[in-house]
């Protein structure tokens, strides 16, 4: 094989790619993780995560965060800020094309996470005035206001009841009248008095001059519309995979999150998916972790073989 920068290319310094990080750097492999911001990916903005297993009291998403990448890099991985462009993966080398260079590896694995779904009901002219995808990040703005929180997914829940310790009240709108989220969370939601369920209604719009004063809600069995009169609003419907750069080089399900096998292999040989980016029935901290340790030692093994 030509000469190569890496053996090893990692995209996104989330669980998925610091346990991959990980385990390819004790490989001893030639590794370089690639993250356009922050290591630590969606759990820096989760308040409390209690379902990791080895820490029985639970531990807050940023100092996991730092634990894994503090781990990561003491074992010797090298971690760059960069934004990936584009992948040329039609030769055998891997291309990894940054803004102002492009990086040649023998194999690559793509750790890129997913970011929250929008609804187009003013996010981005309302983004930091009133519209949040974060709880964590902006909830204390929120101290004795009233939020509507939109979706009925772990995230929406467990965040919801996060918003209750500041908020003095939140509306959680639901499309249907029933949770998606896993049932701890609904008990507690149920179980909070700061939070009332707007079942089987959607959000069409929000309204505010400086900032949010109501959201528009409609009932989907009814067709009945009104405006819940709120300071905030937080958006929780969902992701979608940080996929951008893929271009078609690889194959991905019908959303662009990437296909892939029991090995993490994907369409592309020597090109391995792991975490929230890859199709997958359980996007959570541990199913990340799982999926970057099995990349990594594939990855391994198909650098030995070529
Ligand atoms: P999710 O599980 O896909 O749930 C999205 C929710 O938003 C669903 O309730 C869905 O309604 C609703 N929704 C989707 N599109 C909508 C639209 N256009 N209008 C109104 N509502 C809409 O997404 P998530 O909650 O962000 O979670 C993502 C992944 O991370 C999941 O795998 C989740 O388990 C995981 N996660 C785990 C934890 C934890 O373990 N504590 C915490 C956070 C996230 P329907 O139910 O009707 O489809």
């Amino acid at each position: 094989m030509a000469d190569t920068d890496y053996d090893l290319v990692i995209i996104g310094a989330g669980p998925a790619g610091l346990t991959a990080g990980l385990y390819a750097a004790r490989a001893r492999m030639k590794v370089l993780l690639l993250e356009k911001a922050v290591p630590g990916g969606q759990i820096l903005v989760t308040d409390w995560v209690e379902n990791y297993p080895g820490f029985p009291e639970g531990i807050s998403g940023y100092d996991l965060a730092e634990k894994m990448r503090i781990q990561a890099e003491e074992l010797g991985l090298e971690i760059e800020t960069a934004q990936v462009h584009s992948l040329n993966l039609s030769a055998d080398i891997k291309e990894i094309v940054l803004k102002d260079r492009s990086i040649r590896a023998k194999s690559l694995i793509i750790a890129s996470g997913a970011s929250p779904k929008k609804l187009g009901i003013g996010e981005d002219k309302y983004m930091g005035k009133g519209i949040s995808f974060c709880a964590t990040c902006d909830a204390p703005f929120f101290r004795d206001k009233t939020v509507v929180a939109i979706g009925g997914g772990d995230t929406a829940v467990q965040e919801a009841i996060f918003l209750t310790k500041f908020a003095k009240k939140v509306y959680l709108v639901h499309r249907r009248d029933e949770l998606r989220a896993t049932k701890i969370l609904q008990e507690r939601a149920f179980a909070n008095d700061k939070i009332e369920f707007v079942w089987d209604s959607v959000a069409t719009g929000v309204e505010g001059f400086f900032g949010i004063e109501g959201v528009h809600v409609k009932n989907v069995k009814t067709q009945e519309e009104k405006t819940i009169k709120a300071d905030g609003c937080f958006i929780w419907v969902g992701i979608l995979p940080n996929a951008e750069f893929l271009k078609g080089s690889i194959k991905t399900d019908e959303y662009g999150f990437i296909i892939a096998d029991a090995k993490m292999q994907t369409s592309v040989p020597g090109v391995y998916a792991a975490g929230d980016v890859r199709d997958t029935p359980l996007r959570q901290i541990s199913t990340a972790v799982g999926d970057g340790a099995i990349a990594a030692v594939c990855a391994e093994h198909y650098i030995e073989n070529l």
